[in-house]
């Protein structure tokens, strides 16, 4: 246990990857943690409901059983998110609103139900997982990049309206990280990709799960509205 817990914690996209990480990192912290996943089996040692964040009554019905196992949401971390990868003139609207509608409005519409139950509480941690790619941009990412750095805005905004009531948002910008999806880049490309990388290799997903879990305890209380960098220094001096 690396920290006090105790608190009712949600991660959309919580069931693989990046998400998985933090999830199981909150746990160990003593945390009640519930995953949105959308299909296939969960992972176990969760309270795991499903929910598509491009359906806000999906996300609705999945916010209401998690507050009914584990009381209204304290610490919601918002990581579900796409890519659908390709060079701005092949990239159609449906690839571009496709990836917004997940990243950006996805994110949106859990925030928007997450906070009802903070400001009851009177206190609250929002984390949005964001992207070195989305201040530092990417050839091929025009839509992914768009939606990541709109993240920023989210924070900020969200910032200035609760931050009164004792209610953080941070983004969480992590740059390379050992998932699925860059253990299928071809290795001349990965070697391509760590020598550009100041510390020289990719991150483990843990890694951005305990700057997630950090920003979410109580020792961060008076950070708001900051992009928190987990990217071994490529995005540097964004
Ligand atoms: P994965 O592709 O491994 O997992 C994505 C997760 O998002 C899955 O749980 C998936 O659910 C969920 N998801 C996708 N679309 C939806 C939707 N419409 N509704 C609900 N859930 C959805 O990604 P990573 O773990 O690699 O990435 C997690 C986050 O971190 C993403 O926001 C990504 O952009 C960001 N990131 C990743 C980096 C990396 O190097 N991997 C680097 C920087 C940022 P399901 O299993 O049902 O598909």
């Amino acid at each position: 246990m690396t920290g006090p817990g105790g608190r009712s914690v949600l991660v959309t996209g919580g069931n693989r990857g990046i998400g998985r990480a933090i999830a199981e990192e909150f746990r160990a912290n003593g945390d009640r943690v519930a995953i949105t996943y959308r299909s296939g089996e969960p992972p176990a040692g969760f309270l795991a409901v499903q929910a598509d964040v491009t359906d806000a009554a999906s996300l609705d019905a999945a916010f209401t059983a998690i507050e009914a196992e584990h009381g209204p949401v304290e610490v919601v971390v918002a990581n579900a998110g796409i890519t659908r990868d390709t060079l701005l003139l092949r990239m159609s609207e449906e690839d571009f609103t496709s990836v917004l509608d997940t990243n950006l409005t996805g994110a949106f519409r859990v925030i928007k139900r997450a906070s009802r139950g903070m400001i009851r509480l009177k206190k609250g941690r929002v984390v949005l997982i964001s992207s070195v790619v989305g201040l530092y941009g990417s050839p091929g990412q025009i839509n992914y990049a768009a939606s990541k750095a709109g993240l920023v805005g989210i924070a900020r905004s969200l910032t200035r309206e609760l931050a009164s009531r004792n209610i953080t948002a941070n983004v969480v910008a992590p740059g390379f990280i050992n998932t699925e999806m860059t253990a299928a880049l071809p290795e001349k490309q990965q070697q391509e990709y760590k020598a550009s990388i100041p510390a020289g290799r990719f991150a483990e997903t843990e890694e951005v799960a305990r700057v997630v879990r950090w920003v979410a305890s109580d020792e961060a209380a008076y950070i708001s509205g900051a992009v928190i960098p987990v990217d071994g220094g490529l995005g540097m001096g964004h």
